[in-house]
């Protein structure tokens, strides 16, 4: 028996990869920063463990409470993740180290912290959450951008590693996705250049990306490795 990690569960985009993995019969257990993560991880009959993702001691006892709950780890989707407006001329060094650590250096931490359970595990897949700002530039969170931009670099640099040892690691990019982390954009009016952004002329939800995770932790994409699949509507393939 093993079952997945999902970071960042309590919310967004974590919240809706844990609904569609409990829907399809696998088993999960939610890690987040917010207190809420329990009951979260309770309303889909399951285990929330409220931590920081960048605290290693933190990290190495969920993981220790994780596998006592799912029996083993096979899978880890890494959503838990912050954005910081950081301009450079507004930049501070703890800002920035902060979004790297939650967005970036947490997720290779918590492969190690999680490495001997996926090699335990048939079929290990781990996905990381990445953004359209990974692969395009926005001035307004060079942090943010820097940090997605990272996370494709240290998945193929696991996928490289771990493949020959049968674990695949992928990353999902999405656009703009309806989640509280884009409330404050939307509170002041950006929903409708958020919509023309897509062709769809729609925001993503939580459940478009969620769909995508779910497609890479199972056996369906069990040639797919090293890689990112961009959920955004279409919205970097056009130019407007
Ligand atoms: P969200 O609803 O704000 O969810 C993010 C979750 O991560 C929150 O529950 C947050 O807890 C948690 N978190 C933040 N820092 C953490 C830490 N240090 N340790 C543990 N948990 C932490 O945002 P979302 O939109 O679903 O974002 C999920 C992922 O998708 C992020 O990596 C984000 O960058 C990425 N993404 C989002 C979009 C979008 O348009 N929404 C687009 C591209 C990529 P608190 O609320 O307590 O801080």
């Amino acid at each position: 028996m093993s079952g997945v990690v999902v970071t960042g569960g309590a919310s967004g985009i974590g919240r809706a990869c844990a609904e569609v993995l409990v829907d399809e019969g696998r088993r999960v257990v939610l890690w987040d920063l917010s207190p809420s993560v329990v009951d979260v991880a309770a309303s889909l009959g399951t285990t929330g463990i409220a931590l920081d993702v960048t605290d290693e001691a933190a990290v190495a006892a969920a993981v220790s409470q994780t596998v006592d709950v799912l029996g083993g780890v096979d899978g880890l989707v890494h959503a838990a993740g912050m954005v910081s407006v950081d301009p450079i001329g507004s930049l501070t060094a703890e800002l920035w180290d902060k979004v790297l650590d939650v967005n970036l250096r947490a997720h290779a931490l918590i492969v190690q912290a999680l490495l001997p359970s996926l090699r335990a595990a048939e079929n290990a897949s781990v996905v990381g959450i990445s953004s359209i700002e990974g692969l395009v530039g926005q001035g307004a969170i060079p942090s943010y951008c820097a940090s997605k931009a990272g996370l494709l670099g240290l998945t193929r640099a696991l996928a490289d590693q771990f493949g020959p040892e049968g674990i695949r690691f992928n990353a999902v990019c999405p656009g703009f996705i309806e989640t509280p982390m884009l409330q404050v954009a939307l509170d002041v009016g950006l929903r409708e250049q958020f919509e023309k952004a897509s062709p769809l002329g729609r925001m993503g939800q939580p459940i478009d990306v969620a769909h995508a995770v779910a497609f890479l932790l199972s056996p369906k994409a069990s040639f797919v490795h090293g890689t990112h699949l961009v959920v955004d509507g279409g919205n970097i393939a056009v130019n407007h």
